[in-house]
């Protein structure tokens, strides 16, 4: 039994990561120092492999994004950022003025860089893997590189701003691409490079024959090379073209679904390849039941095991978690742990006395009350008690708004003086009282600062909440939070998913004195806000023996019950934030009508408010393409969106759907970017939708949450954005 793994965090125990890059960025030490702390890093993880797996993989550690590793190693290098000078072209491509963009990697949490193809003239600029692999050689540790294949790199790229999906612009580009493969293959093995770990994971996307023939002859000019393909996150859209590749070793994910295993029992498996089992679940922190796990093994005769997915998806230990709910961290099995399952699996498989533990979670009591509640749901506990054009007109009287009704989406700067409170009032150095006193103040300065820039609809900044996931998840029976647990997001972000191991259920209100305070100091209605059961599950483990839909209507009824509260106390408006709502998709659209039934079915109850409340959903940087029927179904008033990076072109989604009704916050401020928006930049946006929507369906606010934001760019940017809308009301 051989035993492959990849896709440690790279962040390290501490977070050294992170502390080092943000160091370099600030200056505070040099690139020498840096690059110094990255080969330590890179030493740890290889150390984790060395000491429980066969194969130990290299080139994992990439100083941002391991896209865009990619993107230089093959001179994807797009004009505007000049000649390629190392580094400093390296973080400006990341993280400058005109940085690529970012987004979601297949239906994970992490964020890669969108690579952009301008001429297409690849050329092979910076052996990368090479030179990881020869670094590990002069430490006289033999590694196998990992490289991003050359479908996934294009599949997951531009060209003027659009994705090059089409096969036959794939053909045109893989001519050039492919002879730089090729030699970043043909350096590697001159150097004595004996296995090249290539990761396809485009290959489970919902693809056409056309894809599979292109595939096939790419893959045939990589012939004579010693290469393993690695595919997760779903099963391969075509089995048996997969397993026709003239490649040494191919790896299929088992865990995602059943879909791989069917075809392998219907269509077998090559006797001249090796087929590597990812067996072990790189996405969910769970031990695995090994017992389960072996005979799967057994059952498919596979000779090598490995992860499921890449193991940067989980913390790196659960080892040092010591606060968790009572005999939880004996049932998590963080990367480390799960490199430790492997080999204890190559262990039994190779005949050592070894005990293959089960794991049940039947010792976490089930609240009962909540499954009773979920089994008397009704059609109606999905559906608001009026139509939404009646919701409308109730709301209307109710709220006066004026036209163009201008707002924020929740968060205002989270300054340091912010976190250091928290963090003082975390470790018990300041009493409940001064924090929350300490809140209230900066409750009241934002009431202010709104009030004076002439929002109309209010906020009250978010500033309690370290995370929007986190705060409620620390609030929620049912779910743990992790003190280590952290997880990267995208280059030097990390976030601490929580573990949702229990029957959610709340424990009584969770955001009800800081609106209600905020609704007390202001005749403007201020917005209650909610983190939705999807956005919840989607950033948090869940468990896999409670079917998702369960665990959504859990969180939902648990959200319901705020919005209930928040309604009793004289709150008008109810902002519900579903950012995972089209990430958490699957990503073969043939799932998607059991995702999005449930997925709505658990917003609606959510969102389940009197026709009085204005319910809003706040969906920001999410395709509405292919969805608009869908976000059609869901029970909110207003939903605001993000459109300011397309120009409001976004908005041509809502332009196929004939009928759209509803109001919709289209943001017009690009809270990414340090820029301050003019007037007229902003009104351009609005101008594109008002070419569809009429007037009174619009309203005006940025794209997300300003926490990340300074007060001196969240000012001039909030006054002009109320400026606009002044201009708006004369001019419309
Ligand atoms: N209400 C949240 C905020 O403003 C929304 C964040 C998000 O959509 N990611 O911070
Ligand atoms: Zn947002």
């Amino acid at each position: 039994m051989k035993v492959y793994a990849f896709g440690f965090p790279k962040i390290g125990e501490k977070r050294e990561f992170k502390k080092a890059l943000e160091d370099f960025w600030k200056g505070k030490i040099t690139e020498n120092q840096f690059k110094e702390e990255m080969s330590e890093l890179r030493m740890y993880m290889v150390e984790n492999y060395r000491t429980n797996v066969d194969v130990v993989p290299s080139n994992e550690l990439s100083y941002y994004d391991f896209v865009l590793d990619t993107a230089i190693m093959v001179g994807a290098i797009p004009e505007r950022f000049g000649k390629y000078e190392g580094l400093s072209t390296y973080f400006e491509m990341a993280r400058g003025r005109k940085a690529l963009e970012m987004t979601k990697y297949f239906n994970t949490n992490y964020h890669y860089l969108v690579p952009e193809i301008e001429s297409g003239n690849f050329e092979l600029l910076e052996n990368i893997p090479l030179e990881d692999f020869l670094f590990f050689r002069s430490m006289g540790i033999e590694t196998a590189p990992r490289i991003l294949g050359p479908f996934t790199f294009l599949y997951l790229s531009k060209k003027d701003g659009m994705w090059i999906r089409e096969p036959g612009e794939m053909e045109k580009l893989f001519t050039r691409l492919v002879p730089v493969y090729r030699k970043v293959f043909e350096e590697l093995v001159e150097n004595g490079c004996g296995e090249i770990l290539v990761d396809e994971p485009a290959f489970v996307c919902d693809l056409q024959k056309d894809h599979w023939n292109l595939i096939k002859d790419v893959y045939s000019e990589f012939s004579g090379f010693p290469l393993t393909i690695f595919t997760y996150y779903d099963s391969v859209s075509d089995y048996e073209s997969y397993v026709s590749l003239p490649v040494k070793g191919l790896h299929l994910d088992f865990v995602s679904n059943t879909e791989n295993l069917r075809n392998f029992e219907k269509h077998g498996f090559p006797s001249d390849k090796t087929l590597i089992a990812g067996v072990i679940n790189g996405r969910q922190p769970w031990r695995a039941n090994l017992k389960k796990v072996a005979e799967l093994v057994d059952k498919l005769g596979a000779s090598a095991i490995s992860n499921s997915c890449p193991l940067f998806h989980l913390p790196i230990t659960a080892q040092w978690e010591n606060s968790l709910p009572d005999g939880l961290r004996e049932k998590l099995a963080f990367a480390k742990e799960k490199l430790e399952e492997l080999k204890v699996l190559k262990e039994f498989f190779e005949g050592k006395k070894v005990n293959l533990p089960e794991v049940s979670f039947e010792d976490f009591a089930v609240d009962e009350s909540v499954s009773k509640k979920i089994k008397q749901l009704t059609p109606d506990s999905f559906r608001r008690e009026k139509e939404y054009q009646e919701r409308d007109r109730i709301q209307r009287e109710e709220l006066k708004l004026p036209l163009f009704p201008t707002t924020t989406i929740g968060s205002f700067p989270q300054t340091s003086d912010v976190r250091k409170m928290r963090a003082r009032y975390r470790r018990g150095e300041i009493s409940e009282e001064e924090y929350e006193s300490f809140i209230k103040e900066q409750i009241k300065k934002v009431v202010r600062i709104q009030e004076e820039i002439g929002l109309d609809v209010l906020v009250h900044g978010e500033f309690e909440r370290s995370d929007m996931v986190e705060f409620f998840a620390e609030r929620l029976n049912g779910i743990a939070t992790t003190q280590n647990g952290w997880v990267l997001s995208y280059g030097s972000r990390c976030y601490r998913p929580p573990i949702i191991y229990g029957t959610v259920s709340r424990t009584g209100p969770m955001t009800l004195k800081e609106i209600t305070y905020a609704q007390s100091l202001t005749e403007k209605p201020v917005k209650g806000m909610l983190t939705g059961p999807i956005t919840i599950m989607g950033w948090s483990y869940y468990r896999e023996d409670i079917p998702e839909e369960e665990i959504a209507y859990q969180i939902a009824l648990a959200i319901n019950e705020e919005v209930k509260d928040l309604e009793k106390a004289g709150i008008k408006i109810i902002q519900i934030d579903e950012p995972a709502f089209r990430e958490k998709a699957p990503i073969k659209k043939s799932r998607w009508p059991e995702y999005f039934e449930w997925a709505i079915n658990a917003f609606n109850l959510a969102a389940n408010a009197k026709a009085e409340t204005q319910i809003h959903a706040h969906m920001c940087y999410s395709d509405f393409n292919e969805i608009i029927e869908y976000i059609h179904r869901l029970e909110f008033d207003v939903i605001s969106i993000e459109a300011s990076r397309s120009k409001g072109e976004i908005i041509s989604a809502f332009e196929n759907f004939k009928g759209w009704k509803k109001q919709i916050g289209v943001g017009v401020w690009d809270i990414h970017s340090p820029a301050v928006p003019s007037v007229d930049e902003m009104k351009s946006i609005i101008e594109r939708v008002l070419r569809i929507l009429p007037k009174e369906l619009i309203w005006v606010n940025p794209d997300c949450g300003l926490k990340t934001r300074n007060w001196e760019e969240v000012v001039p940017s909030l006054k002009n954005m109320v400026d606009l809308a002044k201009k708006l009301r004369k001019e419309y």
